[in-house]
């Protein structure tokens, strides 16, 4: 089956293999590993060691984001959500459940935000002293403009949280350039084509300090992440992590670096968007976005019109093929959301083009 799917993605053999082990989080082998990945993750972040850390929540993506706003963001205070898709609208819903006060600024969910969009609502209320963003966003497929924002929020002083859980290791935002970033947050299960189970947060280091006391939650407090690891070593973890998936995530790194990093992947995950985009138009689909705001980790395509179509059929009937993809949409309008990420190479992507056809005609059969 091919996973077409923004995460949990489609992963390599030696990745899932790495997984075939008992091990106890505890020991001093185990320990190298885990300390070993926290490094490299600095390093792909493009952060310095000794002024940045990754600070390890395990779990899904939410959690690290809800650790992010918890710890950044101080009780009561507020933070801009540019909302422009369903990620958004999950960061938004952390924030204001950790009571912490949400100026959310709707946007349209066709278009990635920039910092032309966000400075009206930070000039508009001083108070404002931090802005919480996505930078890929999954909902529909559109790429916010994440670094041009971080400049903007760098030139006034305002703090940047950003959700790059589909963007981390793809788009690039170099955390050495960014030192308006408190948090840049992602998974184990995206772009590095690791498992799921693990999320991370690549922190300054001093602004972890500085923002002791924040949480109200241990559980969801990287200060404290900060300081066990500080006390205890780099390679020791509070609570019990997935242990199998953090080694096979230090093996999808290994697997990052030899496909030869960013750069690389990005071109084969454009490539498989570029022939999701062009395959679904030639097959008479519509996509969501304009050429020009397609990012390259999910193609969002309108649903035919045809009143026989029934999404949850069409993905039932597209599995039988071979291909997996999302039985669910959230965008503004009904759409179909294929992933464009994972361990899936350009002729992988031609087949399920192909595969999509089969599928729709199978569903929408010409009236005779
Ligand atoms: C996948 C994703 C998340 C986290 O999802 P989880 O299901 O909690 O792992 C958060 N933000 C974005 C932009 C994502 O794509």
């Amino acid at each position: 089956m091919l996973l077409l799917i923004p995460g949990p993605v489609q992963t390599r053999p030696e990745v899932k293999a790495a997984m075939a082990q008992d091990i106890a989080p505890w020991d001093r082998d185990f320990q190298k590993v885990y300390a070993r990945v926290r490094e490299r993750i600095v390093a792909v972040a493009g952060g310095r060691l000794g002024e940045h850390a990754t600070l390890p929540i395990q779990g899904a993506g939410h959690f690290v984001s809800e650790a992010a706003l918890r710890t950044f963001v101080a009780p009561g205070a507020k933070v801009l959500i540019p909302m422009n898709g369903a990620y958004a609208q999950r960061m938004a819903r952390l924030a204001r459940e950790a009571g912490r006060e949400v100026v959310a600024l709707p946007l349209p969910d066709t278009q990635g935000a920039t910092a032309a969009d966000i400075l009206p609502a930070l000039d508009a209320d001083p108070s404002i002293g931090t802005v919480a963003m996505v930078f890929n966003e999954t909902g529909s497929g559109i790429v916010n403009d994440a670094p041009g924002i971080g400049a903007a929020l760098r030139a006034r002083g305002t703090r940047l949280i950003l959700d790059a859980v589909s963007a981390f290791g793809v788009l690039p935002f170099p955390l050495a350039e960014h030192p308006e970033c408190d948090a840049l947050v992602f998974t184990s299960g995206k772009c590095l084509e690791g498992m799921p189970g693990m999320g991370f947060a690549v922190c300054r280091i001093d602004r972890a300090e500085a923002c002791a006391g924040n949480a109200g939650s241990w559980s969801f407090d990287l200060s404290d992440v900060l300081a066990h690891a500080r006390r205890s070593g780099w390679g020791s973890i509070r609570f019990t992590p997935p242990v199998q998936a953090i080694a096979a995530f230090d093996v999808a790194l290994d697997l990052y670096d030899a496909e030869g990093g960013q750069a690389a992947r990005r071109a084969r995950y454009q490539a498989n968007t570029d022939i999701l985009y062009d395959g679904t138009v030639a097959l008479g689909l519509r996509p969501y976005l304009a050429r020009e705001q397609q990012g390259p980790v999910i193609v969002t395509i309108h649903q035919p019109a045809d009143p026989r179509f029934d999404l949850m059929t069409f993905v039932e009937a597209l599995k039988r093929h071979g291909v997996l993809i999302s039985n669910f949409y959230n965008t503004a309008a009904p759409t179909m959301r294929i992933g464009a990420i994972g361990a899936i190479t350009p002729d992988d992507m031609r087949c399920a083009v192909a595969a999509i056809g089969a599928a729709l005609r199978e569903v929408l059969p010409r009236a005779a």
